[in-house]
Parts: C-alpha cells; sequence; structure tokens
C-alpha cells in the first residue's frame, strides 16, 4: 500500500525538474557553476553537483546550509584516481598543481572520471544536464539520455565572439611580423590585437587545438548554452554571439553577487578553510582612508616568474599608493622567498602594503570601501566581481582568452588601464624574465589610482556597470527574468517528453 506521503513525493517528483550539474575543477570554472546550482535550487528546482571529495569540501558548506533551509541540493561525490596518476591524496584540481609536471596529472585524472560521470548520469536519470565547456563529450552522453544539455561558459560572450572570428579566420596569419596588429574581423567594433596576444591553441595548431574545437563545437550541439554575464554589461556581443551560433543562450550573471549575499559566505567561498573572525588584511584596510588601496591578484593558477614579482613589488612600492597583493608561490625557490619576506616585513613597517599568500577572501576584499582599484589578470570572475563592485581595473591579461577580455575592459566599457602585457602564456611555459617592467606598473598604478579626469571618467562607468549588476538579478532584471524563463521552459520540456 502506498502512503500518502509517498504519492505525494512521486507526484512532486514528477513536477520537480532535476538538474545535474558537472563542474571542471579549477576555482574559475567551478565557483561560478556550484553557485549556478545553488541560484537554481533557490528557484525550486532540484540539483545535484557531481564532483571529488576534495572540490566537494571547498564548498559543501554552504550547500548544507542551502539544504537545511530546505532547497533540493546536494552533492555526489565520486572518487579521485590519485594513485593511478601519482598524485598524493587531496590534490584533485587545477589550482593544486605548484609544477609543470603536476598540471598534467590532474588533468589527466580529470579526464579519467568520463566513464564514472556516465554511470551517474544513467543512474540518476536528470532531466537536464549543465556541464562545464571542458566536458563536449557529455553532448552524447545527454543525446543517449535523450535530455537537453546546456553549455556552461565562465567566460564573457565578447571573449567567445573573438575567438570564434579567430577560429574561423585566423586574421593573425597574414601578418608579417608579430608587432603588427590585426582587426578581428566581425566585430561591430574595431578591435585590435598582435599575433602573441591570441590564445596559443588558436595562434597555431598545436596537440590542444583539437581538444579546445571540440569544446566550442559541442556548444553549436547543445540545447543552450548559459552565460555569467548580464544584458547591461556586453548586450552587443550577447547578440552577435546567438547570431552568429545559432542557439540559444541564458545570460544570468552576475551569479556570485546573487547568491553569497552575507559576509560569512562570501568569505568562504570557494575555499576550504574558514576565515578568522578578526582578519589581519580587515584591520588593516580598516585603517585605510576609502578608495586609496589598489587590490592586486592574478586569480587562482598564475604563479609569476622571479624577476616578474621582484618588478612588480618595485613598481607597486614606488607608485606611492597603498595595496593589497595576493601571490601564489611556486615550489623551492629560496631566493624567492627571502626576497618576498623582506619585502613583507618592509611593506608592513611602513604600512603601505599588505601581501596574502596563496588564496585571498576576493568578494568581501573588493567590497572593502578602501579598496579603489583593482590589478587583474582578466578572469572573467574577478572582472564580474570587480565590476560588481564598482571598481575600475588594471588589466594585465596572462593566457586564455585573457587579452580577449582585456579589450572588453579598455576599448568598449573604457574602465580598464592597460599595463601592456604583450605575450599569452600560462604559467607553466613562462620563462624567467619580466614581461612587464617597474616604470609601467608605477605608470598606470599612479593613473589609475590618482585624480586625473581619465580615472574620474572610469571609476564613474564602473559604478553604473555596478549599478546594473545590482539591478540585472532584482525580480523583473534581464537577468532574474532569463533564469525564470530558463526553468520554465525546461520544465515543459521534462513535461512534453
Ligand atoms: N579567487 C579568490 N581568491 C584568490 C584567488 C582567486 O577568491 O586568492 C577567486 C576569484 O574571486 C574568482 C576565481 O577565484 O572567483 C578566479 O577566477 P577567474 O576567472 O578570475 O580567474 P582564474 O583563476 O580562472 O584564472
Amino acid at each position: 500500500r502506498t502512503s500518502y506521503i509517498e504519492k505525494a513525493m512521486k507526484a512532486q517528483s514528477h513536477h520537480q525538474l532535476n538538474v545535474l550539474f558537472l563542474p571542471y575543477p579549477t576555482p574559475g570554472h567551478m565557483i561560478p557553476m556550484v553557485v549556478t546550482t545553488r541560484l537554481f535550487a533557490k528557484h525550486g528546482v532540484s540539483v545535484t553537483i557531481i564532483t571529488t571529495q576534495a572540490n566537494a569540501l571547498t564548498f559543501q558548506k554552504a550547500i548544507d546550509v542551502d539544504f537545511s533551509c530546505g532547497y533540493h541540493i546536494r552533492t555526489q561525490v565520486i572518487p579521485f584516481p590519485a594513485d593511478q596518476v601519482g598524485l598524493p591524496d587531496g590534490v584533485e584540481n587545477i589550482k593544486d598543481s605548484t609544477t609543470p609536471e603536476m598540471l598534467g596529472q590532474i588533468s589527466h585524472g580529470i579526464l579519467m572520471l568520463k566513464d564514472q560521470f556516465e554511470l551517474l548520469f544513467q543512474d540518476l536519470q536528470p532531466d537536464c544536464i549543465v556541464t562545464d565547456f571542458c566536458y563536449p563529450w557529455t553532448v552524447e552522453s545527454a543525446a543517449k539520455l535523450g535530455i537537453p544539455r546546456l553549455f556552461f561558459y565562465s567566460s564573457s560572450y565578447f571573449s567567445n565572439c573573438v575567438s570564434h572570428s579567430i577560429r574561423k579566420h585566423r586574421p593573425h596569419e597574414s601578418l608579417v611580423s608579430d608587432t603588427h596588429k590585426f582587426t578581428i574581423p566581425g566585430l561591430p567594433q574595431r578591435i585590435e590585437m598582435t599575433p602573441p596576444q591570441v590564445a596559443e591553441w588558436e595562434r597555431t595548431k598545436n596537440e590542444t587545438t583539437g581538444y579546445f574545437d571540440a569544446m566550442f563545437e559541442s556548444e553549436t550541439k547543445s540545447y543552450g548554452a548559459l552565460y555569467n554575464s548580464f544584458h547591461e554589461l556586453e548586450s552587443v556581443y550577447e547578440q552577435l554571439h546567438q547570431s552568429t551560433l545559432g542557439i540559444k543562450s541564458w545570460t544570468i550573471g552576475p551569479v556570485s553577487s546573487w547568491v553569497n549575499k552575507d559576509d560569512r559566505q562570501k568569505a568562504n567561498r570557494g575555499h576550504k578553510e574558514d576565515l578568522e573572525l578578526e582578519p589581519q588584511w580587515l584591520n588593516w584596510l580598516n585603517s585605510k582612508q576609502n578608495e586609496s588601496v589598489l587590490y592586486v591578484c592574478f586569480g587562482s593558477l598564475m604563479r609569476l616568474p622571479h624577476a616578474q614579482l621582484v618588478e612588480l613589488a618595485h613598481g607597486l612600492e614606488h607608485s606611492g599608493h597603498s595595496f593589497i597583493w595576493v601571490i601564489r608561490k611556486k615550489d623551492g625557490n629560496e631566493n624567492e622567498d627571502s626576497f618576498l619576506q623582506e619585502f613583507e616585513k618592509k611593506m608592513k613597517e611602513n604600512k603601505k602594503g599588505f601581501i596574502i599568500w596563496n588564496w585571498a577572501p576576493q568578494l568581501l576584499i573588493l567590497d572593502h570601501p578602501a579598496i579603489g582599484g583593482m590589478v587583474t589578470h582578466c578572469g572573467w570572475n574577478s572582472i564580474l566581481e570587480s565590476v560588481s563592485a564598482g571598481l575600475p581595473m588594471i588589466t594585465w591579461p596572462m593566457f586564455a582568452e585573457q587579452f580577449y577580455n582585456e579589450k572588453l575592459l579598455v576599448d568598449v566599457l573604457k574602465i580598464g588601464v592597460p599595463v601592456g602585457a604583450k605575450e599569452n602564456k600560462f604559467w607553466t611555459s613562462l620563462g624567467e624574465d619580466a614581461a612587464v617592467g617597474r616604470e609601467e606598473i608605477v605608470k598606470v598604478v599612479v593613473l589609475l589610482m590618482g585624480s586625473s579626469q581619465e580615472s574620474k571618467e572610469m571609476r564613474k562607468r564602473a559604478r553604473k556597470l555596478s549599478d546594473a549588476a545590482k539591478r540585472t538579478i532584482e525580480e523583473g532584471g534581464h537577468s532574474y527574468n532569463n533564469l525564470t524563463q530558463l526553468i520554465d521552459e525546461l520544465k515543459s520540456l521534462k513535461i512534453s517528453m
């Protein structure tokens, strides 16, 4: 005999949308996807995140809180093949690699998870899967199950449009020299770049080119795409992307400020350890005037060569402005350790600078009134977080599509000052030299943090975008409407299936 409760639960599960989320284990992809999962749960969807143990630890507390509030949200943990790829336990995220070899081992371990993922798709029988763009094979998994796959892209529409144009037209190949600029074909605005700024796998065909081609091709074969961006930020490129690719996309960002409302959530987002109650950086920032401090961070992955750290240290010191600098260290460089320790000590004494090692609570820091700008590597999440906080940026792109994002900030939105980075390289293939000298650093810091008309106008534009970022996620805003429309569409699709 079926009880009343069982019947009611069956009826509910029949109507309730059940969505699986598959994030790629690197903070720039995982953080926004976990937040998106929570957003779906808060809008009545039953959601499951699939990941490995060490990765789950970076966000599980937030999931537990949501669950205890009555949302249908859970994490499904699968084992990471640490032994098989020769890694110590707990090293399961791209950001954990401190050597190029480790990077290869972690990536290989992630690839090996495919069979376990597919088995879970079959077991859990979702109505839809939302998968990171790094898992192109999930298009076929969804087709086998007869359900939609949504492509989750963790960067801008703008960068995807540029990337699409470069892959299609290969404009950089017609130039005689690497210092000549080319114009990106097919964009509504004139955007110029030099060949070395193009992503490595797009500039010349190499072993990863095919992998990336498959990722982007999988977008066109998906039911649609999810973009953590917002209409008011890049509507022209949202439209261009939709008309070029001919698939649906939903613009639902900035997801982070939509979900991480209180300080505790902001502080502990994306990180295993809890933040101390009265962190030193907070006391230090509280002692500073409004908008007087520059926040310097190159994302979750980048590790700078020693010579570049030295140039940056001198540049920051000589700029005369206060700063908080997040440094991710490399293994075993004693020379570097002693230089940085000395520098940290000096900055503490003269109260000019504060160093945070390895991981900073970025959302909290950017929200602090003493922060007046950010030096960013142009990772998309950092850009959205800086824009949400209404801060202009010094742009210092390093790898992947970051040079494209720089163009959006500098040429389109006009809220960025370029430091003059010239070459697209991940930290594992960087040489020993400094790419940017201390004089250039001083120049851009003085320009951004000073009181010039140019800086005031950038600040004004950044504040306007911050207001738009707040409105778009409120009831009736573009992103809000897009999310609810998507959920309604997936529900009617479920009923019709
Ligand atoms: N992040 C952070 N603390 C750090 C470094 C990074 O909270 O010390 C977060 C940052 O706020 C952002 C993400 O990690 O949400 C990094 O993503 P992004 O796209 O900016 O760059 P990536 O790390 O992918 O290069």
